[in-house]
């Protein structure tokens, strides 16, 4: 019988669907899915259906649960909607690669365009946005804004310069002289560390990113006063790109706190010739919270991030998607192709007047995965209000597990000594990031291995003040608000009475 993929993935399907709702696989299964890999190449082949066997009996129980537990709570995953899943299936069946326009050929790159402006849509950032490509994640959308920025900051020093005399041809070194650049640094506060990996694929230096914090009990939110100062170093020859942290992935914190402080650092930026650039790779999805008063708050703090030069964010985060889907979005489409600008492959245009770009030369790579399809799928199938109303679950059970941690006697709710705790801590200002820990210092070094023993949920470890912390992101569709608070709250109990 000849093999059926429709076959494979209707088994594929009844195993995914028959996998507990555990967040880890159990240690006696980890091991076993090791033991049955593969290690050298076979001399001749094992055939699709003995493949097909190992990689449907052998391989899922290896896997931790992002998609299929409603409970993990690690790093920020995202979950998989099941339309999503359906739309990625079509991508590998129809293997499109979006990388020339070819409208007579492939509608990939307009669907591409159209998934964009969508987002830009349900992000309510409004015109203006010539620049939009869709990344690897947002790590990958991290190094098309410093790369962005590298190209402006330089450019624009640039005096007399005309198209084609930037960085994207004469190179760093060269342009920088020419330019009289002694020094290219990004501002920020708690930049992710992928922030530190693009400064340094970009040549400027993981030494060049700075953090411009209002005080060590604050970490995360930028001061516009010590921004100010070092932006106008530029007269020494000292030019900036501004990283604003929207939100923190530590603490889910943003940077700014609002319109006000946005619109003072976009004229600064204008004033001394920087480039501003936003992560907001799950926090801009804040913007797309329902406008009703339990949320107001949020999304006046991410109100003003439009004003940036260009964001970053991840679909595979709170949209929901699989991996790997980020996207970038510049006010600046000339900056992004000075850049990324594919030359001299005459066999790959797809002429002079294309409405839409070709992909190639608007990032990083050539050919590339239809990622688009998922995101397009997700926002068709449920829309504004579906999004938000999903957004909004998430919100409403990292708020209310920070509620328990707040009142509990043995955990504490982190950052605790923040100058404007009263201001900046409400309670309405908690996205979908809370960080805490165990009062009790011995046990609180054992918490986050305490809590994912447990196997009901899974929690990320991290550092605050030098400490060891806890911390839960919620990113999942499979959000049930009620039933999760009881499920979380009852964990930390546990752990709490177990070990303390
Ligand atoms: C997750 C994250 C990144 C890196 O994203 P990847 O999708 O893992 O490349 C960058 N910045 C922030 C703020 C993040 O949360």
């Amino acid at each position: 019988m000849a093999f059926s993929v429709a076959s494979s993935y209707a088994k594929l399907r009844s195993i995914v669907d028959a996998t507990p709702n555990a967040p880890l696989p159990s240690p006696a299964s980890m091991q076993k899915a090791t033991k049955a890999l593969i290690a050298s190449l076979p001399p001749t082949g094992l055939g699709e259906a003995a493949t097909e066997a190992h990689l449907l009996n052998d391989l899922p129980g290896g896997f931790n649960g992002p998609k299929t537990s409603s409970n993990y709570y690690g790093f920020v995953t995202g979950g998989v909607f099941p339309i999503a899943e359906v739309a990625d299936n079509i991508v590998t069946a129809f293997d499109q690669s979006p990388m020339v326009h070819l409208p007579d050929q492939s509608i990939s790159t307009i669907v591409e365009d159209r998934a964009l402006n969508m987002l830009v849509e349900l992000l309510n950032l409004g015109p203006g946005w010539g620049g939009k490509t869709f990344t690897t994640g947002a790590t990958g959308a991290n190094i098309l804004g410093l790369a962005c920025g590298r190209e402006y900051v330089v450019n624009s020093r640039l005096k007399n310069a005309t198209g084609g005399t930037g960085v994207g041809e004469l190179g760093i070194v060269a342009a920088c002289s020419k330019a009289s650049i002694k020094e290219i640094q990004v501002l920020t506060t708690m930049g992710h560390s992928s922030l530190y990996k693009a400064a340094s694929i970009n040549g400027l230096g993981r030494q060049s990113v700075k953090d411009v914090p209002v005080s060590k009990d604050e970490p995360w939110k930028i001061d516009v006063d010590k921004l100010e100062r070092e932006l106008q170093r530029s007269e020494d020859g000292i030019v900036s790109i501004v990283a604003i942290s929207a939100g923190e992935v530590n603490t889910g914190k943003f940077a700014v706190s609002g319109l006000s402080e946005m619109k003072k650092i976009r004229e600064l930026c204008d004033k001394f010739g920087a480039w501003l650039h936003v992560d907001g790779a799950f926090g801009i999805f804040a913007r797309s919270l329902p406008k009703t008063a339990e949320f107001s708050s949020l999304i006046d703090l991410t109100a003003g991030l439009d004003l940036a030069d260009s964001i970053t964010g991840d679909s595979h985060k709170m949209l929901n998607v699989p991996y790997d889907c980020g996207f970038f979005l510049t006010r600046s489409a000339d900056t992004l192709s000075s850049v990324f600008l594919n030359p001299n492959a005459a066999y790959i245009s797809s002429g002079p007047d294309a409405s839409i770009p070709s992909p190639l030369n608007i990032g990083l790579e050539n050919s590339r995965r239809f990622r688009a399809l998922p995101v397009y799928a997700v926002l068709l199938a449920y829309g504004r209000e579906g999004l938000g109303e999903m957004f909004a679950r998430q919100v409403r059970l990292a708020r209310g597990i920070s509620e328990f941690l707040k009142s509990s006697n043995e955990y504490e709710l982190l950052p605790s000594n923040a100058i404007s705790v009263a201001e900046e801590d409400r309670f309405e200002n908690t996205h979908i990031v809370i960080i805490f820990r165990a009062k009790n210092e011995r046990k609180n070094a054992e918490l986050v291995k305490d809590i994912n023993a447990i196997r009901k949920m899974y929690v990320s470890g991290t550092k605050w003040e030098g400490k060891p912390a806890c911390r839960i992101a919620v990113s999942t569709w499979k959000v049930e608000v009620e039933r999760d608070i009881q499920l979380a709250t009852d964990v930390l109990k546990e752990v709490a009475v177990s070990s303390f």
